[in-house]
């Protein structure tokens, strides 16, 4: 199954599955998993005072990094919109910023 019908295909369960669906309950699940993220990037980088393993970390970001794209189409679906109409033309617009811009010379 690729990536998109995957996508259609939690929507379809998660809709006949949960009867609240109310949109401020699935932006806050966004930021609980951005909070996740935020917790393992510290660890990669090193502001924990705690022994791990790194390549364990990593993992577990990743994870993490996924279910904030999860719970954005989520909650993308429960307020009306189309998340990958909207991040495709985010994106054009994000690299034509990036092509115009230029590195301040100091
Ligand atoms: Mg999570």
């Amino acid at each position: 199954m690729v990536l998109e019908a995957k996508f259609e295909e939690l929507w379809r369960l998660f809709n006949e599955k949960v009867s609240e669906k109310h949109p401020v309950f699935q932006a806050a699940k966004i930021a609980e998993e951005t909070g996740e993220a935020i917790g393992l990037v510290f660890k990669l980088v090193g502001f924990r005072r705690e022994k791990y393993e790194l390549e364990a970390v990593r993992e577990k970001l990743s994870s993490e990094l996924s279910d904030i794209v999860i719970t954005a189409f989520i909650c993308a679906r429960v307020c009306g919109i189309n998340l990958w109409k909207a991040v495709d033309k985010k994106l054009d617009a994000e690299i034509r910023r990036w092509r115009e811009y230029n590195k301040p010379s100091l």
